[in-house]
């Protein structure tokens, strides 16, 4: 295909109410290098017309390392016995939120695993606590739980909601997920944004059994689910866990998938992922940055516990004090021409609600965010 051939189908998925699969996978496909090139520096333009050059923080807290689930790709499966567990008390979660606020960034990410004795209201009053006293945004990613606790812990004040679906495909997700349902995921998705949350989700890429039009389907699910957020990043083996000895995730089809994701959902945000930071040893955020991403999450939980955190191996920053991760995401912008954006960073559908991406889907999204507000 000529590289005006290429740009005629990237100019269609980016028109699209919703893309055609066809399209998506012909895009997924893309190995030559010249169209490799158009198919980013079409994301980066789409990037820079609809979210800007800056490149948003969120300071990142993982509070708990307990979970039930099995999920066959994830270090803090239930099944990893060699993993010592934590869960950090309300004032040493508020102690970490202090140094994200002292560093100037203004989004909290509240992460742990999926607990079956989460105290949702010691959350309840973390998220309190922050909006107490400090100026910050709260999103939270705390995995699968009731209406009532997500409607509990919007009302303390938390924003936003990150729950990535990690494959939108229901076959695939059931394999891996065992004892999860696809259809509990998508309700939550629902609830969370029928409750008024900003609302995140997203995918892994390079996940055993993924085919490129599975790929292509995530991108179609993103762009049905209006989301505020979408995280695309590469799964990573993790030596305790069934998927031990499958390949990484494919770094040229991650940084595809996020510029079809940019091209697709222009108003969303885009974190050039830890993972994408993390893939071989190699700290590849910023190729992430040129395909259509803006956000990046510098960590700040604790050192004392950061290690067990252990998701997958060699997470980038592990060793990094805060203050310094926030000075190399400076650097990085720099080297890439753009420029760190300290503000909150809220979904550009409630900060421009006429400007940018005019979806025809955005009237009815606000509708339902203003009913739900109601509640
Ligand atoms: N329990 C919450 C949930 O289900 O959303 C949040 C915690 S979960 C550990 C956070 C994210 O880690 C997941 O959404 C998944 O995409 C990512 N993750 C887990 N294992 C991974 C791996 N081996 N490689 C890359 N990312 C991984």
């Amino acid at each position: 295909m000529t590289n005006r051939g290429i740009e005629a189908v990237l100019e269609r998925i980016h028109g699209a109410e919703m893309p055609d699969l066809a399209d998506l996978m012909l895009v997924l496909r893309v190995t030559d290098r010249a169209e490799l090139e158009s198919v980013f520096r079409f994301a980066d333009a789409v990037r820079r017309e609809s979210v800007g050059d800056g490149i948003l923080l969120r300071g990142i807290i993982e509070f708990s390392n307990v979970c039930r689930n099995t999920c066959r790709y994830c270090g803090l499966n239930r099944r990893n016995t060699h993993l010592a567990r934590y869960r950090l008390t309300c004032d040493e979660i508020l102690a970490a939120v202090e140094n994200i606020c002292r560093a100037g960034i203004k989004t909290v990410v509240l992460q742990s695993g999926e607990e079956d004795n989460l105290d949702a209201d010691g959350l309840t009053e973390v998220i309190e606590g922050v909006r107490r006293s400090l100026d910050a945004a709260v999103t939270l990613c705390v995995g699968e739980r009731s209406r009532e606790e997500y409607r509990a812990w919007k009302r303390a004040g938390a924003d936003r909601y990150l729950l990535k679906i990690e494959t939108s495909d229901p076959g695939l997700y059931g394999e891996l997920h065992p004892g999860m349902s696809f259809e509990n995921r998508t309700r939550c998705l629902e609830d969370l944004a029928e409750l008024g949350y900003q609302t995140g989700s997203g995918s892994l890429v390079g996940l055993k059994g993924q085919t490129v039009e599975s790929l292509a389907g995530d991108i179609r699910f993103f762009k049905r689910g209006r989301f505020d957020m979408i995280s695309v990043s590469p799964f990573i083996p993790h030596v305790q866990t069934p998927l031990a000895g499958e390949p990484a995730g494919d770094l040229r089809m991650t940084l595809k998938m996020i510029a079809l994701t940019r091209i697709a959902c222009p108003q969303a945000h885009i974190p050039a992922s830890t993972a994408m930071g993390s893939l071989h040893g190699r700290d590849e955020r910023p190729k992430a940055l040129s395909a259509g991403a803006n956000v990046i999450m510098p960590n700040f939980t604790p050192n004392s516990v950061r290690r067990l955190y252990d998701i997958y191996p060699g997470k980038t920053g592990s060793d990094l004090p805060p203050e310094q991760s926030v000075a190399a995401v400076e650097r990085m912008a720099a080297a890439a021409g753009r420029w760190v954006d300290f503000a909150r960073g809220d979904a550009l559908r409630l900060t421009r609600p006429s400007g940018g991406d005019s979806s025809p889907l955005a009237a009815p999204y606000d509708a339902d965010l203003a009913e739900a507000r109601r509640n």
